[in-house]
């Protein structure tokens, strides 16, 4: 006799409440409810588990392979557009699996499982089904650890920022400095922002470590605009959707620029275009009123996300910073160049700036320089250095 457990969560459902309604929302739940319950068996059953989590036990299976073939049947279904009453609503979901002859033991162990397994069918993007290994668990075990782990480096001053120059071509002196997150961790060293801000997004630690970073970004630049003498130097700040669609985040902006004392001009804001595209209402609202305060805005990592132009309308931002993946490939492949010259001649016609990303070595900063693209960042001028020494760097005014 085999049975599964599948718990199935839906693939940013947050989005949808916080963009349509709670309303919505729940009309939403039901319609995916009505499509699960369509889709099983007599004999199967399902719940909702809270939020947007939902369990089903399959009775009676033939073997893992019709468990897996269910599953992927349940999230074809719930991946058809819904037509509800206000709005038309396209979701996916993930799902996890576990089997009752397989590493769990107990009920309880088959929930967890099928649970483990739903996260790393997430980790994968949207609507992915996931069968439990064994080999899944250390790593949720890892995971915890990491984000018990972030939760200390807040309180015990573990986090770092380091600075990486952004050149102006025109003049080829430092404008202003991107602001990149470290962790210093007791045991595993300096651990680079992609391995822990995916886990502070899914946990909400992100919150504080953005603040962290912009409180200590704007008061260091504000220092140096003071005591070495350079009044416009600017300081770029990375945000993430979480933070993104927080309320409050204008406000907690505006105070610690009030704080530090930073014109509004020298900080820039960067976001991705898969974040406003996410939460497009929340993202054109925030966008205008952090333009009102003066804040100046990019769209990072430019023609990586969905690249629908059309948004660049409805989201003025002020800068576009191109991929590293495009101009990485500016001296190799025609189609680089290509590529990074039609995105200069967009900004260009959009009236936006440009920043070139990831400029390694002095011919693809020719190649810029002859695009008129206005500025530039990357190991060629300077990694990201600590704060100590990226101001060693600006004391002696550099000119590439
Ligand atoms: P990003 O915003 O695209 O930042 C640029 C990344 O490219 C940095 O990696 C930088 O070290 C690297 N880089 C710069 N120049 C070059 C180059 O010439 N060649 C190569 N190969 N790489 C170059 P880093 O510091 O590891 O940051 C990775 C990502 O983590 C960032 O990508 C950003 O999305 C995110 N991140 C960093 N700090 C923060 C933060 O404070 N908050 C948030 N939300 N995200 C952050
Ligand atoms: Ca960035
Ligand atoms: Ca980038």
């Amino acid at each position: 006799y085999l049975c599964a457990v599948l718990v199935l969560n839906l693939d940013r459902f947050k989005v949808v409440n916080d963009s349509l309604g709670h309303v919505v929302g729940d009309q939403l739940l039901r319609a995916v409810a009505a499509r699960l319950l369509d889709c099983l068996r007599n004999g199967d059953s399902v719940c909702r588990f809270g939020g947007d989590e939902f369990a089903v036990v399959l009775d009676d299976i033939e073997d893992e392979a019709e468990a897996v073939q269910i599953a992927s049947r349940l999230a074809e279904q719930v991946e058809q557009t819904y037509r509800l009453d206000d709005a038309e609503v396209f979701t996916t979901a993930s799902i996890g699996i576990a089997l009752s002859d397989g590493e769990s033991r107990s009920t309880e162990d088959m929930i967890r499982d099928a649970d483990t397994a739903m996260f790393r069918a997430k980790a994968y993007g949207r609507g992915h089904v996931e069968l439990f290994r064994r080999s899944m668990r250390m790593d949720v075990l890892e995971q915890l650890h990491l984000e018990n782990d972030l939760r200390q480096a807040l309180d015990r001053n573990e986090l770092t920022v380091h600075y990486q120059p952004i050149v102006s071509l025109d003049t080829g002196l430092i404008e202003s400095f991107e602001a990149l997150v470290r962790w210093q961790h007791p045991d595993k060293g300096l651990i680079g922002p992609t391995d822990f801000i995916p886990m502070a997004e899914e946990t909400g630690l992100i919150n504080a470590v953005g603040q962290l970073v912009l409180q200590r970004a704007c008061t260091t630049v504000r220092g140096w605009q003071q005591r070495l003498s350079y009044p416009g130097l600017g300081i770029s700040v990375n945000l993430s959707a979480r933070q993104f669609v927080e309320t409050g985040l204008l406000d907690q902006i505006t105070e610690t620029l009030d704080d530090v004392g930073l014109d509004p001009s020298c900080l820039k804001l960067e976001i991705t275009e898969n974040l406003v595209m996410e939460n497009s209402d929340i993202a054109a609202n925030l966008i205008e009123a952090l333009k009102e305060q003066g804040i100046v805005l990019a769209m990072d990592d430019f023609g990586t996300g969905y690249s629908s132009l059309s948004y660049l309308h409805r989201f003025p931002v002020d800068t576009l910073k191109i991929d590293r993946s495009f101009v990485s490939q500016m001296d190799q492949a025609d189609n680089g160049l290509e590529i990074v010259r039609t995105i200069i001649a967009l900004a260009r016609a959009l009236r936006m700036n440009v920043t070139a990303e990831g400029v390694e070595n002095a011919n693809q900063l020719q190649l810029l320089r002859a695009l008129e693209c206005s500025t530039a960042q990357g190991y060629y001028f300077s990694r990201p250095l600590d704060e100590a020494s990226a101001e060693r760097l600006l004391k002696r005014k550099p000119r590439w």
